[in-house]
């Protein structure tokens, strides 16, 4: 059985975001980049999944410009067999994102498809419903456990204040949440190991995928700055504060 898993380069997490000066969107220029952290979590169930006898292949895909490669190597040094990189320079949307893995699922032909819940630039959670949509499969969003038996994937989802549990027929997209599981690190023997492994590269603009923008960006900003606290001599002080300057009660 053979596994798929979506790998997005973003932003480190680490890293906090600057808006550009004109409001256009975030400044990446000398900025560290990694995978986004939801997908780690995905690549490590593939691998788990393969380390268990269950999937015989995973291969990750990651969707945008050559620097891209540089997430692949890490989704093979995890234990990936392969990479697909889909080059584009384009602005892309979810919806987007969404056609270029269909076209790369039609050909794979994958049995399981993960993606992570969200990527952490655009917060969209968008691309693994799409993408379900679009190849009319069965889908589980949010999975913070995945069991494959007889043909079938048993995800568990994580809602808010409890847990529901489906039994999915495959092939079947499969969005993954934090606590799936705890990535592993990537070792050294393991990255050079990766470099050795098959990194194939498809021309975004060969796939006959409509790539036209459908949103445009009207603003990014900043959060506003949080004012300091004061310390108030009483009660009476606080709910004369709490009515007249905060006016929430
Ligand atoms: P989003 O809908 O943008 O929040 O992204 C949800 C998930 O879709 C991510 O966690 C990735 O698994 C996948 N994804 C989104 N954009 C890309 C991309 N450019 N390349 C590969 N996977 C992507």
């Amino acid at each position: 059985m053979k596994a798929l898993v979506a790998v997005k380069r973003v932003i480190d997490y680490n890293v906090k975001a600057r808006v550009k000066s004109d409001g256009s969107g975030i400044d990446l220029a000398g900025v560290k980049m990694s995978m986004n952290p939801f997908d780690e979590i995905a690549v490590e169930e593939a691998v788990k999944l393969k380390e268990a006898g269950v999937v015989t292949e995973v291969v990750a895909v990651s969707i945008g410009a050559s620097a891209c490669q540089e997430t692949l190597r890490t989704a093979m040094a995890m234990g990936a067999d392969r990479g697909v990189l889909v080059e584009t320079g384009a602005e892309l949307e979810p919806i987007h994102v969404a056609r270029l893995l269909k076209t790369l699922v039609d050909k794979e032909q994958p049995q399981l498809i993960f993606l992570g819940k969200q990527a952490i630039d655009d917060d969209a959670g968008q691309t693994g419903q799409m993408l379900a949509a679009m190849l009319r499969l069965p889908q589980a969003t949010f999975a913070s456990k995945v069991t494959v038996a007889d043909g079938k994937a048993q995800v568990t989802r994580e809602l808010d204040g409890g847990l529901q549990t489906l039994s999915l027929d495959l092939p079947a997209v499969v969005t993954v949440d934090l606590r799936l599981n705890s990535p592993r690190y990537v070792t050294l023997p393991n990255i050079m190991k990766a470099k050795k492994k098959p990194l194939e590269t498809l021309d975004a603009a060969t796939l006959g995928v409509d790539l036209a923008p459908r949103t445009r960006v009207l603003k990014v900003s900043e959060p506003k700055v949080r004012a300091g606290g004061v310390k108030v001599a009483d009660v009476a002080t606080l709910v004369a504060k709490l009515k007249n300057e905060a006016k929430v009660i």
